[in-house]
């Protein structure tokens, strides 16, 4: 576990926030990747049961989180998405600049290093990795596709720079609009980002547009 500062707190979209994290010394991610984040909450009752309920009514909460920036380079960002009847996501779009909060990582093979051009299928808070990789391989001067699956996307204002610095970003209604783009490519590295029933749909359409090497990072049920 590693203590880190909070840099800044930013409203990226409906109940998302992306917190600014300094990165300590000695820590590298890369986009993709995920942290484990551990604090104390307020377990807000009795009808609640998961995590270690103290006597106070705290309780010791864990989550993952991706990596949104495109590098860990000084700092480095995560995106959360949270309902009110949450625990850790809430607390954590609570937080502000300044507050320190408990780490651990990075975890997970499905990461972005720059490599090549890619095309990242994303849903809900998935749109933070699908950023940081398309923003990494843009400056990696490599090709790089976005889509979102849903309405109005968290992180616009970086979609609209991909856009107008040369990346594809498209918002879509159904996968089937998907199929097309991941059958024309071939040369790209195929990611997927979002909840367990968004990743078995993405895989499936990708495998049915012949892609048989589908790097999904599965956030879990909803
Ligand atoms: C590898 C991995 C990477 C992940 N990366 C991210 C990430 O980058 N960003 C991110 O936001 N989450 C990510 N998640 C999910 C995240 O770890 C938590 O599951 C989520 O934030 C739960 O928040 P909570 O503790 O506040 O809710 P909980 O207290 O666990 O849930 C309370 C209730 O709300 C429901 N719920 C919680 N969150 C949502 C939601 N967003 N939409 C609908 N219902 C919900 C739960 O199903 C439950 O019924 C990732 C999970 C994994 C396994």
């Amino acid at each position: 576990m590693v203590e880190v500062t909070v840099d800044a707190v930013e409203e990226v979209g409906t109940r998302t926030v992306a917190l600014e994290l300094r990165t300590p010394e000695g820590f590298d991610a890369e986009p993709g990747q995920f942290l484990l984040v551990r604090a104390t909450v307020d377990g807000g009752g009795e009808q609640r049961s998961a995590g270690n309920r103290s006597e106070t009514g705290d309780v010791e909460e864990t989550g993952y989180y991706t990596l949104s920036s495109p590098d860990a380079e000084g700092t480095m960002e995560i995106t959360v998405e949270y309902v009110p009847e949450g625990t850790l996501a809430p607390w954590l779009a609570e937080r502000t600049p300044g507050d320190e909060i408990e780490i651990e990582g990075p975890f997970g093979d499905v990461r972005y290093t720059g490599d090549g051009p890619v095309v990242v299928l994303a849903e809900g808070p998935g749109i933070g990795p699908a950023v940081g990789i398309a923003e990494r391989a843009r400056g990696a001067g490599h090709d790089a596709t976005v889509i979102f699956w849903g309405e109005d996307p968290p992180h616009r204002d970086r979609l609209d720079a991909l856009d107008a610095g040369g990346a594809t970003v498209l918002v879509v209604g159904s996968l089937d609009e998907a199929v097309d783009i991941l059958t024309d490519a071939a040369a790209a590295t195929v990611y997927v980002f979002g909840f367990e029933s968004f990743v078995r749909d993405a895989k499936t359409v990708a495998e049915a547009a012949g892609v048989d090497d589908v790097r999904a990072e599965n956030f879990g049920p909803r």
